[in-house]
């Protein structure tokens, strides 16, 4: 059977930053799947469509297409066979993600895929449901969090450093405006679930957390 390691948390917590280090470091596939959400608002986004429009988002949904590849580890998104992996980075299609992942047939058709992935290779699996709704029986559930303002703070850095203009206050607002979002909706809320171990990464560093769960895979193996 497959390992299977499970971090969830809000965004900009470090999920993807620490799961690509570790998965590098361990050998195992990294499987982003906000990216998966990610693709389905990149397509909704270019096709006209509003992401609150939730009938035609989901009535579209059998006409996407999205799929994973892998190029010296980096994982690539492709929706309908284009490479969005640039794209989808986007602050208005993570917000877009963040509308069009709360409905049942978007979560039905990325739930599929990434349950798929998972029964074929070892992964570090990182999202808002893994541990509670994907993968519920991963060896390993992380629960990486941080304050709002922190994670804020992160990403106006990232944004500052790619020279991107960036307002901190706002960043701030859609941060909490999305984990209200992500933490309330009906289906796959996002919540640790009851046998995952929360890291706090607020005053730490990416190699201290990565170490940190990295011990605990190396005690659960
Ligand atoms: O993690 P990332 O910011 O790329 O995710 C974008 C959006 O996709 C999140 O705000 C969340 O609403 C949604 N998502 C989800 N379930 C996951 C991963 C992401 O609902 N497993």
């Amino acid at each position: 059977m497959s390992f299977k390691i499970a971090i969830d948390g809000p965004a900009g917590a470090g999920k993807s930053t620490i799961a690509k280090a570790l998965a590098q470091k361990i050998s195992f596939l990294y499987v982003d799947t906000g990216a998966m959400y990610r693709a389905m608002a990149y397509y909704i986004l270019t096709h006209g469509i509003r992401a609150e429009d939730g009938a035609a988002v989901q009535s579209v949904c059998g006409k996407i297409d999205v799929s994973l590849g892998y190029d010296n580890g980096l994982q690539n998104v492709y929706v309908n066979g284009e490479n969005v992996s640039g794209e989808i980075r986007r602050e208005e299609v993570g917000n877009a993600a963040s509308v069009v992942s709360t409905y049942p047939a978007v979560r039905e058709a990325l739930l599929t895929l990434q349950r798929g992935i998972a029964a074929k290779h070892d992964v570090i699996m990182d999202g808002r449901d893994i541990g509670t709704c994907i993968l519920p029986d991963a060896q390993l559930k992380i629960y990486l969090t941080a304050s709002a303002h922190t994670r804020a703070l992160r990403r106006y850095k990232e944004l500052e450093e790619k020279g991107e203009e960036a307002d901190l206050d706002q960043i701030e607002r859609d941060i909490e405006e999305r984990d209200d979002r992500d933490m309330h909706r009906a289906i796959a809320p996002l919540r640790a679930a009851e046998d995952a171990v929360t890291v706090d990464s607020s005053d730490m560093t990416i190699e201290e957390v990565v170490n940190a769960i990295y011990h605990l895979y190396e005690n659960r193996r």
